[in-house]
Parts: structure tokens; sequence; C-alpha cells
């Protein structure tokens, strides 16, 4: 049995904890390691190795400071498929998701390599006669990151390379049920120069988390996970002084209005709402056609593509879609699809009951799908996070946008249409952090900001891109005058403003 630990001070570190809990191989249900759970007093040297390896590494030159996330970078091209294989076996998902997750994340760490230019900051000559200002920004110290399941690659990498460049050392808290990526990375940043202390990663559960949000050396938290626990990360954080970024949960909405390219609109669908099993915060679990008519014909097109979707473990190259994470998931989701029928949804596409052969003890539900979802089902208001797609048919525009609007969540959402005027108004008017015209999944790149409104995002920063490097640095504005030197020659009396 593998064990599982954690990565303090640029080494493996055994920690002192006792307490442990298994991780899965989702397709299969067995039992595939031993990870153990950081104590406080774990967490705690970590923060020290932090600590530590900080005046170092804030005095690094961020050119220098660049040249190693390069060279990470070399090294997560090369071994791009070992990582993607390490989150096939504990998410569950295919390995071209895999790889697809790595490169995202990959894309931030190339737009962290711009560090020397990102911290470029402002000067003013004369703001009064002989006095010039300018602006610095400084890393903070120690800054933290917790993370979900469902990015075990990409969301440390939202967060940490940015942090390093800017001068910051980091510790990670992976999620426990796929903790193994975050080792890799913590091995290949040492392997690519990253001093000893600067990154580290503590396993763990709630004890963990509540040692690194009470930690007074811990200047910034980053999470990301579902919105209660962000409401409580963000909470906690911002009381003990801290800066916090906390992102939540999600209910995507997709409208598709009657002039859509119907094709388009159900291959999008087919990807953005069974892609990894639904398990994205990006995924779009809400249809919206806009009238009867639109709506039978999308479900029309919809039906023998679900049929076509491929189920299997994620090692399957043929497979378009793996496992559910855990049993616990698998059970919550079967659970949603009970309750929408309970409640009198339209059972479309029924993807309880697959079993594979060779693989029947895995975490499988089929693509499901429900027609006539209204807004006061659970189904509707709660976040499934599993490959269910409800179908809320709309009368207008307007309900569409409205239902949007009302919704507890804001993370992103999308319009199908071949309308300007319509694309445009949703653009500007729909309460989303991030919007998609026919575009189902609009993940910012890189160089742009990720981030959700409403309860999708507490804090003020979104993650990555310009928002990341405000969010890992202070700022600090210096107004200078130089006294007279020795170009003038002695003064003897009193300096005043002139
Ligand atoms: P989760 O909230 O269960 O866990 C996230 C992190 O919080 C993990 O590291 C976990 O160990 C920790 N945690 C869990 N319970 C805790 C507690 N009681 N106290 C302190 N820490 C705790 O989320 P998850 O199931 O791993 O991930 C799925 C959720 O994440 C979904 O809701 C999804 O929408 C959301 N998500 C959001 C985004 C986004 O950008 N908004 C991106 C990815 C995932």
């Amino acid at each position: 049995m593998k064990s599982i630990q954690h990565f303090v001070g640029g080494k493996p570190f055994a920690g002192t904890s006792t307490r442990t809990v298994p991780t899965y191989n989702p397709a299969t249900g067995e039992q595939s390691g031993e990870l153990s759970l950081a104590s406080t007093a774990d967490v705690r040297a970590a923060v020290e190795a932090a600590k530590a390896a900080f005046p170092d590494w804030a005095a690094t030159t961020p050119l220098r400071r660049a040249r190693i996330l390069n060279k990470f970078l070399s090294i997560m091209e090369a071994r791009i498929d070992e990582m993607a294989a390490v989150i096939t076996a504990e998410h569950g998902k295919v390995h071209s998701d895999a790889l697809g997750e790595i490169q995202r994340g990959m894309e931030v760490v190339e737009f962290a390599t711009a560090a020397p230019q990102l911290l470029k900051s402002e000067y003013t000559e004369n703001v009064g006669t002989g006095v010039d200002s300018y602006a610095i920004r400084q890393p903070l110290g120690v800054v933290a990151g917790i993370t979900p399941f469902n990015f075990p690659a990409m969301v440390p990498m939202w967060m940490f390379p940015i942090a390093l460049a800017a001068g910051n050392c980091f510790v990670l808290k992976p999620s426990e049920r796929d903790p193994s990526a975050s080792l890799l990375i913590a091995a290949w940043l040492k392997e690519a120069g990253l001093p000893d202390g600067v990154f580290n990663v503590v396993q763990g559960d709630k004890e963990a988390v509540d040692a690194l949000l009470n930690d007074p050396d811990i200047e910034a938290v980053s999470f990301v996970g579902s919105t209660p626990i962000a409401r409580y990360i963000y909470t906690t954080a911002t009381a003990n002084g801290k800066r916090c970024q906390a992102l939540g949960g999600a209910k995507n909405h997709m409208i598709v209005m009657p002039d859509a390219d119907m094709d388009q609109a159900a291959d999008a669908l087919m990807g953005a709402a069974f892609g990894s099993a639904g398990e994205r915060c990006m995924a779009i679990s809400v249809a919206v056609p806009v009238g009867d008519e639109t709506a039978d014909r999308l479900i029309d097109k919809l039906k023998p593509r679900i049929a076509a979707l491929k189920v299997g473990p994620g090692t399957d190259p043929e497979a378009d879609m793996g496992p559910l994470v855990t049993a616990a998931a698998f059970e919550r989701v079967t659970g949603y699809i009970d309750s929408g029928v309970e409640e009198g949804a339209e059972l479309v596409v029924d993807g309880r009951g697959l079993k594979l052969q060779g693989y029947e003890n895995g975490y499988f539900v089929g693509a499901t799908l429900f027609d006539k979802v209204t807004t006061d089902m659970k189904i509707y208001k709660e976040e499934i996070f599993g490959p269910v797609l409800s179908v809320a048919r709309a009368k207008s525009y307007d309900e569409a946008a409205q239902w949007i609007n009302d919704h507890e969540f804001g993370n992103g959402t999308a319009i199908f249409t071949r309308d300007g005027d319509a694309a445009r108004e949703f653009a500007h008017k729909i309460k989303v952090g991030m919007v998609g015209v026919n575009v189902p999944i609009p993940v910012p790149m890189a160089f742009h900001s990720f981030g959700g409104w409403k309860a999708s995002l507490f804090g003020d920063h979104h993650m990555h891109g310009p928002e990341g490097v405000r969010f890992y640095t202070r700022l600090k504005t210096i107004t200078q005058r130089w006294p007279k030197g020795i170009r003038a020659g002695a003064e003897f009396s009193m300096p005043t403003m002139k």
C-alpha cells in the first residue's frame, strides 16, 4: 500500500500525526494508498520552513525566480504523461482530460515567468518640485493554498506560480481525495532549482486547514472548493487579519436561443455537461432553451449524442467520461437523480444502474438528462457535481436571464445565438463572473483572471492573471526628495519645501 506524506523544507516529511485516510482508485473502488493527515504541529513545521526560506527568496531577483519556473515548465512538459496518469488513478478522469488540466495549469506558469514585467510598477517624476513618487509591489511572506479534488494539478497551479514569482513562500494543502499530483509538483520544483522551503505540501483535512487559518505567520489564503467551506475559510481567514480569496461552487446555465445552430449547441452541451463526469466548477448543469420548439429540437439532438457517449475507466483511450471520484459522490449524485424524479422532472436519460464489466465496484454514473426542470426543484437549486444535465424551458430571453440573475451562484454562463444584440445584452447585464458567447465553458486564459460572482467567490480578487499578481503582492508607495547634496555644496539653514 502506497503511503502518501507531506513535503516540507525540500524533502518528504512524515509528520508526527498518526491519523490517516485511504485513497481509492475510483474506477475499481479499490484502496490505492494511505494518506497521512497533518496535525497542527506538522502544519507549523511547514510554515516554519517557508518562513525561514522567505528572506532569501524575496531578495532573489524576479528574473532568477522566473528562470526556475521556466525550468519547472520544461520538466512538466517532458513528464506530463506521468502526472496525467497519477491524476487519472486518483481522480478517475480520462487521460486526455488530465492532460488538458495540466496544460491549463502550465499556462499560468508561463504567465508567471514574466515576473520581471509583471512586477514593474508606476513612477511619477516631480509630484512636488524635486520630489518623485513611485510604487512597488512586494511579496506578502508565507501564503497558503487550499484546493479541491476536481483539478488536483490545475487549481494549485492557479495559485503558486504567481505567488512564487512575486517572491512569496507557499504552503499547499491539497484535497485528501487525490493528493499525489501535489507531491510531483513539489519534487519537480525542487529539481528545477527552487530553494528548499519555498514550496511545501501538507496533506490533511479540517485540522490542517484550521491550523493554516489560525497560524499567525500565514499572510494570505487562496481557497477553491464548495461554497459552505469557501464561506467558512473567508470568514475565518479575514477575521484573523489575513488576505483571502475563496472560490466556491457553481450552477452554470447555458441559454439556447431559437436562432442558435442546434448541432453546435448540442455538441457544446455534451462536453460542458458530461466532460470530467460533470465534476467541473465550470460545467454546464442547466440548459435553458428559449421556447418549447427550441427545447424539443435541442433534446432531439442530445438524445443520440448521449447514447453514443462512452463511459469507462480513465485509462481507456476510447472513454469520453470516467467514474465519479468517491463512493460518497456516487451516492450523492444518484440521490439527486432520485430527487429529480420525485419532484416531477421528466427523466429523459437515466444514468443510474450503469455496470461496466470488470469495473463493477467503480463509481460510474452514466450521462443523465432531465427535461421540464423548474426553478423550485432541488436539482435546479443545488450543485450536483455529476453528469446530470437539467433542461429548464424558458418562455423568453428575459425569463431565462432572470433565472440566472436570481440564482445563488454566479460562476460561469453561456448563450448560444446568432443574434449580436441578444449576445451583447447578455454579456453586459448578466450577474455572473465568466460569460461565454457561443463558447460553453468560458474559462479565462492564464493572462486574464478567473472567478465568479455571488456565492461562487468570497473576497476581492479573482485568481491568476493580473488579479493574481495583485493578490500576492502588497503595494508600497514611496515619495522621495533628496536634500541638496555634494552637487550644491553644504547647506547650513533648515531645509524647507520649495
Ligand atoms: P470541498 O469544499 O469539499 O474541499 C475543498 C478543500 O477544503 C479540500 O482541500 C478539503 O480538504 C477542505 N475542506 C473540506 N471540508 C472542510 C472543512 N469542514 N473545514 C476545512 N476545510 C475543509 O470541495 P471538493 O469537493 O474538493 O471540490 C468540489 C467543489 O469545489 C465544488 O463545489 C466545485 O464547484 C468547487 N470548485 C470551484 C471552483 C471555482 O473556481 N469556483 C473550481 C473547482 C472546484
